[in-house]
């Protein structure tokens, strides 16, 4: 049905990858381009010989004339950005010059301020509205998962949702006391910014894991999370109606914790460059050097993903509580794709999204995110592409 040009070549690149070879019906060809192109040859030596044709380049994502001449070279019907979200901008400029349309999992971040918000990306929406091309922003779990099934929670379940909590627990172990399960550098820098939550249309910012709550996930047990600012917080409310109130929390293990607390009393967790031995270097950076590669810790993690969404509002006139929710198994995941369940749950629903432009079930020129879309045709290819979502009307709340 079309050609897919997946830029990036890491953890959640190689799911994607994986999912577009078993979907080879939409995806009749990729090209796999990144910084590094041997990891990209990896790949395709792996999954050469299916009914995906696989090709592969090197691309720097950072420079737009290398990224128009690789689109004009390949001539794909859509590019999925899997490199890290400083690339978004670059990549989505290189798409308004070719008119392709753009796929990613994480909005922009710029390099210099650990500060994650949609207003680089939504400033595209006219130009490729005009152009007649089609940016799905956020189609990974969360963002991404979430977005439909707040899409899927409003279309079926109620009139309007006012209360959103969005739960991700990892309850997976990888046996290192300290290591992050996707890209180090992105994690830390989320997880050690202030944690804000929006309340009546205001951000409301809070302390790094200032609010603390323990919470009985299904198939998992007991999990201490924390309130962390998430981007699809700023999208999911503009665009769900009635919400009051909407809050994301991540669970973490003491070890976790403990080693993230002493790596930032020390500095090793700071973005502002140091210079050592005569050469400038980001602390951060460093430290994503000497910890464990994430894409690594997939033969080793053990236990169990469960991501979703409790929802409270109003369906007829009558309180309702809705929970809506997926999970998935690290093991179960390696076996099949040779990935670790955080970059499964991602590159699973990075295909679909790509695979909805594809097919034209979806189609909305301009920039998007992804609960703008009609969620039933992903809620499908979730189930049928291995992140099977299950469903609750009476969850436990969180207070
Ligand atoms: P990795 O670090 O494993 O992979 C990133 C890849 O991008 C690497 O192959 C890297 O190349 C490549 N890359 C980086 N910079 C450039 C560049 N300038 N030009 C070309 N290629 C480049 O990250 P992950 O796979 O873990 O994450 C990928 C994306 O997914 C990130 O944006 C992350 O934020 C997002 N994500 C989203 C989630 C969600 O639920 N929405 C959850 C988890 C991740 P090289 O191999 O040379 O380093």
């Amino acid at each position: 049905m079309g050609k897919a040009l997946i830029i990036g070549a890491g953890g959640v690149a190689g799911v994607c990858i994986h999912k577009c070879c078993q979907n080879s019906d939409v995806f009749e060809e990729i090209c796999i381009a990144s910084r590094t192109k041997s990891k990209c040859d990896a790949f395709k030596e792996k999954l050469d010989g299916g009914k995906t044709k696989i090709t592969t380049a090197q691309v720097n994502a950072d420079n737009v004339e290398e990224l128009i001449a690789l689109i004009n070279d390949f001539k794909p019907d859509v590019v999925i950005n899997l490199a890290l979200p400083y690339q978004d901008l670059t990549i989505m400029d290189a798409c308004l010059a070719t008119k392709v349309n753009y796929v990613d999992t994480a909005n922009y971040e710029p390099l210099d301020t650990a500060k994650f918000e949609y207003k680089w990306q939504w400033a595209y929406r006219e130009r490729f509205e005009k152009a007649g091309i089609t940016a799905l922003l956020g189609s990974g779990f969360d963002p991404g998962v979430t977005g439909v099934f707040s899409a899927y929670a409003m279309k079926h379940e109620f009139d309007e949702i006012n209360y959103i909590d969005i739960l991700d627990c990892n309850a997976g172990d990888h046996g290192y006391p300290f290591a992050t399960n996707f890209n180090p550098e992105i994690n830390i820098r989320e997880v050690s910014a202030k944690g804000s939550y929006i309340e009546n249309g205001q951000w409301v910012e809070t302390e790094p894991m200032e609010i603390k709550r323990v919470y009985n996930f299904p198939e998992i047990g007991e999990k201490d999370m924390y309130l962390l600012h998430h981007e699809e917080l700023e999208s999911l409310a503009l665009n769900i109606k009635g919400i009051k109130r909407i809050r994301f929390f991540m669970t973490f293990g003491q070890s976790y914790l403990t080693h993230l607390k002493c790596l930032e009393n020390v500095g090793m967790t700071s973005i502002d460059p140091i210079e050592f031995e005569g050469k400038q270097i980001v602390p951060l950076q460093f430290l994503k050097a000497v910890l464990p590669d994430p894409a690594s810790l997939g033969p080793r993690t053990k236990g169990k993903t469960n991501i979703g969404c409790i929802f409270i509002g109003k369906k007829d006139g009558k309180d309702k509580t809705y929970y809506l929710y997926n999970v998935c198994d690290h093991e179960a995941c390696y076996k099949e794709v040779g990935s670790q369940a955080v970059s499964y749950t991602t590159g699973v629903p990075a295909m679909i999204g790509a695979a909805m432009l594809l097919t034209g079930k979806w189609n909305k020129p301009g920039v998007h995110n992804i609960e703008e879309f009609d969620p039933d045709p992903f809620m499908d290819a979730l189930n049928e592409f291995g992140l099977p979502w299950k469903e609750s009307y009476n969850p436990d709340l969180v207070d």
